[in-house]
């Protein structure tokens, strides 16, 4: 059974959360695409820790954590992840990589960053991991699959073919020092001597296992908004945030996938640009940003401060629809407590017309939030572990969301712990 763990928003839906608790029955864990530009934050019996490449489910002994091949693979980086893990206690994971992923390149790093310069106040708001460069030069087929590190002569002959291409970049548009060839050929030897015990046949594993009645989590990073073609294109992340793409970026057969548990946020938040109708500003915005408190006023990875707003209807209704949503995890709920009224954004107003339908980008510019306030339940519900423990508002608070996704809620989140949940 193939279980995928999605976010229905902007990403930072408290994925990692449920990933880490959902893995507990999970053999196999595993990232499908996207690379270290986002992160899960989890906190657990072992401490706190920011994951960005590993999946969620390294922290138990019983599974699996695989890379697959829709990865942007940076290897010193995984190398560094599984080290500080094992450093703060965390028995060492087992871990595969498909050797059908891709390697992120030190100079998809540097491509990043002179392109966010050379477009100054233009720029995407890219996280610099070098991620758009790496899965354009994919797509471009001049990119290093894992499986190339293994073959010195081709790979030499390669890395010489492919720096000729990013010199010509290099000195004439961004004018910046040229890539040697020689260095980069020895940094892929490093790579491939680090990387060598863990690469595998993912997609032939995952489909033994998968006969063997295995159960398998894709965790997805980001969420549908950041998808590049469902989503605000272009401030988009450059792979797909979707369950569909786990099919793909695992090598699994699509109709393996069962349960799509989307992960949607009980009020908004977003890091980097783009447009954001239900987005709040001011003080009221740092009062809620505050009360997010643990859940973080800054991204995991990049550290830059969030935007927030209030819980968006049209745009989670199509996050969800966009996911072919079967349940809905509904996170962050505790931190709504200190609201007399609860504004939720119910329609958008674009050019005088109210819809309900997520449009695209250029008239999503336009809309204006149709504002619909729900009473609060004002007190703290972290502890309640029964859904009819909680406040009737709050009860009221789930089931209004519910009824505008036109999904079933059935874990509702009321704090960054593992067992901080309540199941409906
Ligand atoms: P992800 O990218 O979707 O995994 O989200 P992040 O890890 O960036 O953000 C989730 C943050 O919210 C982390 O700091 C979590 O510990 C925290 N978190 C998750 N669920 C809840 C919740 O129900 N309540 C609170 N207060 N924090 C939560």
């Amino acid at each position: 059974m193939v279980r995928a763990i999605v976010g229905a928003n902007w990403g930072d839906e408290g994925k990692g959360k449920i990933t880490d608790m959902l893995a507990k029955e999970s053999d196999i864990i595993v990232r499908f695409q996207g690379g270290s530009n986002a992160g899960h934050t989890i906190i657990n019996n072992y401490g706190r820790f920011a994951l960005h490449l590993l999946p969620s489910g390294v922290f138990y002994d019983h599974t699996t954590s695989v890379i697959g091949n829709g990865v942007a693979l940076n290897i010193p980086y995984l190398v560094k992840e599984i080290q500080s893990l094992v450093e703060q206690g965390v028995p060492m994971p087992k871990i595969l990589v498909s050797d059908r992923a891709q390697i992120l390149m030190p100079y998809h790093v540097l491509f990043d960053q002179y392109e966010e310069e050379r477009l100054g106040g233009k720029s995407f708001g890219s996280t610099k991991s070098g991620i758009a460069p790496f899965y354009s030069d994919k797509y471009a087929k001049i990119g290093f699959q894992v499986s190339e590190l293994f073959g010195e002569e081709e790979l030499k002959e390669k890395v010489y073919r492919v720096c000729e291409t990013k010199n010509v970049l290099l000195e004439h548009l961004y004018h910046k020092p040229l890539l040697n060839p020689e260095e980069v050929y020895e940094t892929l030897i490093s790579y491939r001597d680090m990387v060598a015990p863990y690469v595998c046949d993912v997609s032939r594993f995952l489909n033994e296992a998968l006969k063997d009645g295995k159960t398998v989590l894709l965790e997805g990073q980001l969420g549908s908004l950041k998808d590049p073609d469902h989503g605000i294109y272009p401030m988009v992340t450059s792979s797909s945030t979707l369950a569909a793409y786990g099919a793909i970026g695992a090598g699994i057969p699509p109709y393996e996938i069962k349960d799509i548990i989307t992960v949607v946020k009980a009020y908004s938040s977003a890091v980097g640009a783009g447009a954001f109708v239900s987005e709040i500003f001011g003080d009221e915005a740092e009062e809620l940003r505050k009360r997010g408190g643990d859940h973080g006023e800054y991204g995991a990875t990049t550290g830059r401060p969030r935007r927030v707003g209030w819980f968006d209807a049209v745009a989670t209704r199509y996050g969800c629809r966009i996911q072919g949503a079967t349940e809905v995890a509904l996170t962050v709920l505790d931190v709504l407590g200190y609201l007399d009224e609860i504004p939720v954004c119910v329609g958008y107003e674009i050019d005088g017309k109210v819809t309900k339908d997520f449009p695209t980008t250029t008239k999503l510019e336009k809309a204006k939030p149709v504002i619909e306030k729900l009473p609060g339940w004002k007190c703290n519900i972290r502890g309640i572990r029964k859904y009819e423990d909680l406040p009737e508002n709050c009860r009221k608070y789930v089931e209004f969301v519910e009824k505008e996704i036109g999904t079933p809620i059935t874990m509702v989140s009321n704090g960054p712990g593992r067992d901080e949940i309540i199941y409906r």
